[in-house]
This record gives structure tokens, C-alpha cells and sequence, in this order.
């Protein structure tokens, strides 16, 4: 039978009674069952370590939500021998059948949406909402690289000379590493595994150690599918002890990661070099950090870019690449838009995501809360806080909403990421000024505009040079196929996860011509 037409998973709707009702018994029931221990998975069989790291939930550390297995020299070993003898027969099944399994693993998420989305709740405190569109994403990323797996695995026949038949197919590279980061814990993890997958290189994934039963949700999914063993294999484990190791592992071929720009380029610096018995010249997909800028023009419709700007910097607490991280706002509407962004940011509140009610959570950790203050403090000196959110009393990792004027292309605000809820704001003289300015960063992820003046959108087209350009709307929340998301310069390597080319970086091409 033909597959349907790719269509992305509805986002939750709480107009819907029964999707209302669905949080707050989804997050009672995970509650019930914390405190597990989380084995690895290798070869198809769990393997259970004596050294194990708590995940906690960021909003009260204090509630500890499972123990997770870390993986050692040894046990990345195994997982890399396991994916490299499943490697020839993964290789020679037929794209429409490894496709199948990712179809497979769509339905059995999407019967869990609600319990996989309370997990991130409690977890890495994502509101209702973004935690269900995280997971909207990962089943996205299975039923789009599906159908992509099944448009490529076709050998097209290329050229038209008479007495010469050219045929034109894909092979995997071989044996994948998964490099992952806490912020989009299902969805990249997934993305980035399956395409991997489908397209016939056995996966050896490493997940953040602070979304841990998070990442061990694809070895529950990809079991239940029926993923043959070796195919893939789950080792969390610490960086400083097992990171090099897998990155500089002869047997890898391929590294796909997303994460810090300073890991990325880390990453790319020690894939570069060939280690004896090395078969194949490493390939990287490395998605890193944004700067990314929000232009105001001088007659934006106001009703529409107050509460999209507090929503791109400040949703799940600005920890996402495709952030605001910068506001350039023209001169002539300057205080008349700071005027309702900061209305509009004091009638928020921070708390724990558990709670609708709130617009902000807490931040991943203790090590980010520490990072992300530290800015605020630079940000103090550089310019002039303009707005700074209550927070709540007591345990948790609280940072405030945290907006800050006078900021200029010189400061350390203006071009570092920090990766947390703080918005520079800068003011420019007149359209072109805001146009330079927003390019003067290394960074080239996201950007937005709000204008209504054909030229000026033209112009931004053309010179505003980034991944994912959004006019008139948020910059985050990138959706698959619609919006394939990624960045150039020190934002990544253009490889554009959910978009037409993905897949094709995971992929050697081959050609065979027969004198007919
Ligand atoms: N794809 C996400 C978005 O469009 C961002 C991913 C990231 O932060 O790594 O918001």
C-alpha cells in the first residue's frame, strides 16, 4: 500500500477537554514511577553498570527521577563491536524495510505522546506545550525521514547516451555516532538516530547526562519496533571519560551533533585526524549556537511583535538555538514597542513548569544557572538592566527573566550565547544600521523581522544571512519539512535537519555504468 502524504503531528490543543485533562495524569503517573535505574543498551541486551548519575527535576533537585547507567571505556567498546557486526546485514536491507521500522516506532510514540511529554516536564522543565511539541517533532522526524529514505533508496537513472545504462544510488557511510544535547531531548535525539538508521548505519548514541530517561525513551521505543540488534545501541556515559574516546574511535564514520559551538568545533578538530585501521574519512553533522537577532522596523505591527519577541527569547527559558538572543529595535518605535515588550514581560511569571500558569521554568542545571547569572552580571556592566523577573524562593535552578537596554555589537552580550533567558536590546539609528548589526556576530542560525515595508522585507531577504529567516513571526518552534532548521558559519554545516538534503549527508553516492 502508498504511504500518506508527510503531514506534521497537530500540535496539543487545550481548547480539548481530554487534552487538558491529559497533563496533569500523565505527570501523576510518571511520578509513580521514579526512582528506576536506567541500564544501557547494547547489542540488544541491557547492561547495567555499578556507576550510575541521578537525573533530577531542574525546578526541585532535591526529587530525583531515576539513576542512569554510565557508560565506561569498555561498554562503548561493546556498543561500537555491536554496531559494526550489524553493519553488513543493516546495510543490505532494503530502504522501504528499515523505513518501516521508523514508521513503526511514529505509532508506538505517538500512543505515548502524553506520558513522553510529562517526562520532559519533569525533567528538563518544558512548559506543556513545548514538551508535547518536542515530541510532535520526534515523530515528525521518523515519518519525514521514512518517506525521504523511500524517495532516495530508488537508483535513479542518470544521463542518455544510446549503448549506456548510468545508475545513480545511495550507500551508509557505516557506523554512527549520536552526540546529543538536553534541550530538544526527544526530538534531536531522535531526529539525528533515526536518520541515521533509515538510512543503514548502526547508531551508537550518546545522550545528555541530564535528560538521561529521556534518551532511554528510544531504546524502549526502537525495541518495542523491533529494531534488529547491534542497530542501535544506548551508551550515556560522561564526556570526560568516554566522549574522545567514541569521537576518535577508528570504526566511526560518521558524527552527528548538536550542541555547543566550543563541542562542535572540538568535535570537528579530532574527527579530523586518522587513526590507524581507520576506514573511511570522517564525516560531521554539527548543528552549534545562535546569536540570533529580531530586527523591529519603525512601522512593525506592535500587536503582533511584542508577544512573538517575548515568546522567541524567553520560551522554555531561552535555552533553545534558535532563540532571540538579540532585539534591535529602530529608533523611531523604540520606546512605544520597550514600552509593551516590558508591560507584556512583568504580567509573566516564573515557576515551576509543572504548572501551566507559569510562562518560565527553571534552567537545565546547576552549572547553566551559575553560567547563565554570570552573563546577567556582564550584561549589567555592558548596558542597563531594563527588566528582571521575581523568582521563585527555595530550591530549584532559577534565573530570572532578564532584559537588558544599551547594548551595542562591541559586547560580550552581543555575541556570546548564553544559552538562558536574557534578551539584549539594542537600539539602532535606521534600517540598515539593524541589517549590519544583526550580522556582525560569527553565529548565522535564526533571525526575525517585523516590518511592513516591501523593501525593507526584500532587503532583509537578500542580506539578513542566516539558516532559518521568520518574517512577522516567532524564530523557534521550527517544524519539519516546513521549516527544514540549521544554521551556517559557527551555527553548523548546512546540513538542515527535517528538510530534502538531510539524509543525504548520512550517505555515500555510487554510480554504475553498464556498456549496454
Ligand atoms: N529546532 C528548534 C527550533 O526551531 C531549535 C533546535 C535547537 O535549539 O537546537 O526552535
Amino acid at each position: 500500500g502508498g504511504l500518506s502524504r508527510f503531514n506534521n503531528m497537530a500540535m496539543v490543543d487545550f481548547t480539548r477537554a481530554e487534552h487538558r485533562a491529559a497533563f496533569p495524569a500523565a505527570i501523576s503517573s510518571v511520578r509513580a514511577q521514579l526512582g528506576k535505574t536506567y541500564p544501557l543498551f547494547i547489542n540488544g541486551r541491557e547492561v547495567t553498570t555499578s556507576d550510575t548519575i541521578p537525573t533530577v527535576n531542574p525546578a526541585k533537585p532535591s526529587e530525583v527521577l531515576g539513576l542512569i547507567c554510565q557508560a565506561g571505556i569498555p561498554e562503548v567498546e561493546k556498543a561500537i563491536a555491536a554496531a559494526k557486526s550489524a553493519f553488513p546485514a543493516w546495510r543490505d536491507t532494503p530502504p522501504e524495510v528499515r523505513a518501516g521500522y521508523l514508521l513503526k516506532a511514529a505509532e508506538i510514540a505517538r500512543k505515548r505522546a502524553f506520558e513522553l511529554s510529562a517526562w520532559q516536564v519533569l525533567e528538563i522543565g518544558k512548559q506543556w506545550d513545548q514538551a508535547y511539541a518536542d515530541v510532535a517533532e520526534a515523530i515528525d522526524f521518523l515519518e519525514y525521514y521514512a518517506r525521504e529514505m523511500i524517495r532516495l533508496g530508488k537508483p535513479q537513472r542518470v544521463g542518455h547516451a544510446p549503448g549506456e545504462l548510468n545508475h545513480y544510488f545511495y550507500e551508509p557511510k557505516g557506523l554512527a555516532a549520536i552526540i546529543a544535547p538536553w534541550n530538544f531531548p526527544l526530538a534531536i535525539s531522535m531526529g539525528m538516530a533515526s536518520a541515521a538508521i533509515v538510512t543503514g548505519n548502526p547508531v551508537v548514541f550518546k545522550p545528555s547526562a541530564i535528560t538521561g530517561i529521556i534518551g532511554h525513551h528510544l531504546v524502549e521505543i526502537f525495541r518495542e519496533a523491533g529494531l534488529p540488534d547491534g542497530v542501535f545501541n544506548f551508551v550515556p556515559g560522561r564526556g570526560s571519560v568516554m566522549g574522545d574516546f567514541l569521537v576518535d574511535h577508528p570504526d566511526i564514520s560518521l558524527i552527528a551533533f548538536t550542541g555547543s559551538m566550543e563541542v562542535g568545533l572540538r568535535i570537528v578538530e579530532r574527527a579530523a585526524k586518522v587513526h590507524p585501521g581507520q576506514p573511511n574519512v570522517k564525516k560531521i553533522i554539527s548543528e552549534m549556537g545562535g546569536k540570533n537577532a529580531v530586527i523591529i522596523d519603525d512601522d512593525a505591527d506592535l500587536d503582533e511583535a511584542v508577544p512573538h519577541v517575548l515568546y522567541s527569547a524567553f520560551g522554555f527559558q531561552g535555552q533553545k538555538c534558535s532563540a532571540c538572543s538579540r532585539l534591535i529595535v529602530l529608533d523611531a518605535v523604540y520606546d512605544r514597542f520597550m514600552e509593551r515588550l516590558l508591560a507584556m514581560a512583568k504580567a509573566t511569571s516564573v515557576g515551576p513548569s509543572e504548572d501551566p500558569a507559569h510562562y518560565m521554568g527553571a534552567v537545565s542545571d546547576d552549572k547553566a544557572m551559575k553560567s547563565i547569572l554570570e552573563y546577567i552580571n556582564i550584561g549589567k556592566q555592558e548596558g542597563q538592566v531594563l527588566y528582571m523577573s521575581p523568582t521563585p524562593q527555595g530550591e530549584g535552578f532559577w534565573v530570572p527573566m532578564t532584559i537588558i537596554g544599551g547594548i551595542r555589537p562591541e559586547h560580550r552580550l552581543a555575541q556570546e550565547e548564553v544559552f538562558g533567558p536574557v534578551l539584549a536590546v539594542m537600539r539602532a539609528k535606521d534600517f540598515d544600521q539593524a541589517i549590519e548589526w544583526a550580522n556582525s556576530t560569527r553565529f548565522a542560525l535564526t533571525g526575525g523581522i517585523f516590518s511592513r515595508s516591501p523593501e525593507h522585507l526584500a532587503q532583509a531577504r537578500r542580506e539578513l544571512r542566516v539558516g532559518n529567516l521568520y518574517i512577522n513571526r516567532n524564530n523557534t518552534g521550527a517544524l519539519v519539512q516546513r521549516q527544514p532548521f540549521g544554521g551556517a558559519r559557527m551555527s553548523g554545516v548546512g546540513t538542515k535537519a527535517g528538510g530534502p538534503d538531510y539524509l543525504l549527508h548520512f550517505m555515500d553516492p555510487r554510480v554504475v555504468t553498464e556498456n549496454t
